[in-house]
């Protein structure tokens, strides 16, 4: 890299910003250290470099397609396990891990950060941020971890907690920490940074936790912080002194009338996916869902309430605000907008155009003028109910009445529902094929406003009752809400809007793409297999048992002219945690083993046998309880619970199965557990503070009784 790749960048006449960092540097706070790195010109040059992963979706375009082609269509049949790692979480991994010159920086669980010699498999280092367990009760989603940004030998992490930490990619120490967050506020971050000129960019999550939302910029060489862009109004109104206050008046005028301070800051999370054009020189944001998700309990008065649920352009060097573009105006089913944005030019009507692509939670595929935010197409992808198009001269959907829940106060089931038609897992495109390659998924959801709500201290805080989600116990309608969740590998044609291929999965929620120039799309499934596709027609060509569901997105890189495939594996995120038995596999709960693993073609390696998880006993209690108490319980744990433990008590694998907890017998250990957080460090804080020690005794009567059912049921 370094003068080679200026040259190289400056022959092509390209990224005239970017070439700031190859001759003087511009006027700036930031450090010229940062400025001067070649790491920003490798990135805009991905393609130069294909043995490298440099950025969390390779490029800043964040395609995730890579032009290796050594494994290609008529050789992926013999690829094989070069090694694997046996991480030591075992929660969710939905890290995308880098590939810096042979070797591989990823994350795991509790925002854990890894170095692997890539070849031999070497754990080099491990960094361990020490995340407190109790940050888990903050966490909407898991614990999970989406991966570094890399600079100038330097990595960045966002840990759970809320701080962002530079490590020296050589040895893993710490350079430097800062927090990110308000001290006291349920803010986490499980999002990867990304760096443009010198400037680490992160956000974080908790719009389910009533947070303001907002995107950060820090000088990549010592931590200050350079700008701060917030993505929803104050509760005053007033301006911050930050960057967001060049959209502050178009904000405001989207939250008309006067918010109660009780109802949380707005939300608005930019919790994943960003973006960069450097030719243009916009950073693209994904902005999350409302808090809370009635939107009447945040806007009293209604309104579109931006930039809730939109993608915003900034200039990454201030901060600024450039355009915005918001899918779901007033949005009230947690339709975020933060899946994966990919850029592209594509030969639309028979005119090029810089486009930015993105299938959010809300169903629709969004293809957008990213020069000035305008529309061009959004076409469903999925199957929808809560729109029946989006008009393209306002840009606004047409909105079912039905699904306004809040207005009607009926349930209103929805598809997509919170977990969207497709979430986080990123997609990818092969501009050879010209198709984008969705995980696709469907899981109707229940909405209904939660009538007399009031956000409590711990846990999650939504406005609607999770409790309508409670399936009846009959078996015919439990195999039919079954049999409606599914998912799918989906190959999209963004210029003529239509599926052209997809592959069914057994489960809804599947992992992230990866597309080569082998003409391949690599993707890992629920039941955990990684599997190849040829990306023309969806053939399945190759297929791995990885022994866990799979959720992040595999990578490519190369080493002495050989290609390899890595992966993050390890069953988990939001799917799993509330969505109970229905996130099972066909053969029950789904297995957390976390691993790291890298496939090359003709490799041999072979993964240990998979111990069976050991069948538990039900524990013999006998029911204590009358049917008020019982329901005062299932009230309560609705409420808070559910979030983890899973509709019904019916764990999805991740965190301990209710039903089976021999702590239900004894009501004094319980107690311990549930109000005085005994198991704190694991993640189950002390839940006192929102429940009285009836109600709490009520849970564990209400979790008896689906003990007592699920018995029956074997
Ligand atoms: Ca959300």
């Amino acid at each position: 890299m370094g003068v080679r790749a200026c040259a190289t960048a400056a022959a092509a006449g390209l990224f005239a910003l970017a070439l700031q960092g190859c001759g003087s540097a511009p006027a700036s706070p930031i450090s010229e250290a940062t400025i001067n790195d070649p790491t920003g010109l490798a990135i805009v040059a991905a393609d130069s470099t294909p043995e490298n992963w440099l950025s969390h979706g390779r490029g800043y375009d964040e395609t995730r397609h890579s032009p290796l082609s050594q494994i290609d269509t008529s050789n992926v049949a013999s690829l094989g396990l070069v090694w694997s790692h046996d991480l030591d979480t075992d929660r969710g991994q939905e890290a995308t891990p880098l590939i810096v010159d042979g070797v591989i920086y990823t994350t795991s669980a509790w925002s854990k950060v890894q170095a692997f010699d890539g070849v031999s498999g070497k754990l080099l280092w491990q960094y361990d941020p020490e995340v407190p367990g109790a940050t888990a009760a903050s966490a909407c989603c898991d614990v999970v971890n989406r991966g570094v940004a890399y600079w100038g030998g330097k990595l960045f992490v966002g840990t759970l907690d809320g701080r962002l930490v530079a490590l020296d990619a050589a040895t893993g120490k710490p350079v430097w920490s800062v927090a990110t967050v308000e001290p006291g506020k349920n803010y986490t971050i499980t999002g990867a940074p990304r760096v443009i000129r010198g400037r680490v960019i992160i956000g974080n999550g908790g719009a389910e936790f009533g947070v303001r939302g907002y995107v950060s910029a820090y000088d990549a060489e010592d931590g200050d912080q350079l700008w701060r862009f917030y993505t929803v109004p104050p509760l005053d109104g007033k301006a911050d002194g930050a960057a967001s206050d060049s959209a502050l008046a178009t904000m405001l005028a989207t939250w008309p009338g006067e918010r109660d301070p009780n109802m949380g800051g707005g939300g608005g999370t930019v919790w994943d996916s960003m973006s960069y054009d450097p030719d243009l020189d916009l950073l693209y944001i994904g902005v999350g869902n409302g808090s809370y998700w009635p939107r009447s309990l945040r806007a009293p008065d209604g309104g579109d309430t931006l930039f809730v649920s939109s993608i915003v352009a900034l200039r990454p060097d201030s901060g600024e605000y450039v355009w915005h573009y918001q899918q779901t105006p007033g949005d009230q089913w947690d339709y975020t907008a933060t899946a994966h944005m990919i850029l592209a030019d594509l030969a639309i009507d028979g005119k090029m155009r810089k486009v930015l692509m993105q299938a959010p939670k809300n169903g629709f595929f969004y293809v957008l003028d990213r020069t000035n935010g305008k529309l061009i197409s959004a076409e469903p992808y999925t199957v929808v109910n809560w729109a029946s198009k989006i008009d393209l001269k306002t840009g606004r959907p047409v909105i079912n009445p039905e699904a306004d829940y809040a207005r009607t106060g009926k349930t209103w089931l929805s598809l997509p529902g919170p977990t969207g038609g497709h979430d986080w897992m990123p997609m990818a495109f092969n501009p050879a094929t010209g198709l984008v390659y969705i995980p696709e998924q469907q899981a109707g959801f229940p909405y209904r406003l939660d009538p007399g709500f009031e956000p409590k201290p711990l846990g999650v805080n939504l406005g609607i009752d999770l409790g309508a989600m409670n399936l009846p116990d009959d078996k015919a309608t439990r195999q039919a809400v079954r049999a409606s969740v599914k998912g799918s590998l989906m190959a999209w044609d963004p210029v003529h809007k239509k599926k052209v291929w997809s592959v069914p999965h057994s489960g809804a929620w599947n992992g992230g793409v990866l597309s080569t120039a082998g003409g391949l799309v690599f993707q890992g499934d629920g039941e955990g297999l990684l599997s190849a596709y040829d990306a023309s027609s969806g053939d399945r060509l190759w297929s791995y048992d990885l022994q866990t569901g799979i959720v992040a997105p595999p990578v490519t890189w190369a080493r002495d002219g050989k290609q390899y495939v890595t992966i993050v594996a390890g069953w988990g995120g939001v799917f799993p945690l509330l969505g109970g038995d229905l996130a099972w596999g066909a053969k029950g709960p789904i297995p957390n083993r976390s691993r790291v693993l890298t496939f090359a073609l003709d490799a041999k390696g072979a993964l240990p046998k998979a111990q069976p998880i050991p069948a538990r006993p039900l524990p013999d209690v006998d029911q204590f309880a009358t049917p008020k108490l019982i329901a005062l319980g299932q009230k309560a744990y609705d409420r808070t619970c559910v979030a983890c433990h899973g509709s019904g008590a019916a764990s999805g694998g991740i965190v301990p199965d209710l039903r089976y907890s021999p702590v239900l017998a004894d009501k004094d250990t319980w107690q311990s557990v549930v109000a005085d957080g005994l198991l704190a460090e694991r993640g189950m804080v002390g839940f006192r503070e929102n429940f009285s020690a009836e109600e709490i005794e009520g849970i564990r009567a209400y979790v008896i009784e689906r003990s007592h059912v699920l018995r029956s049921r074997q």
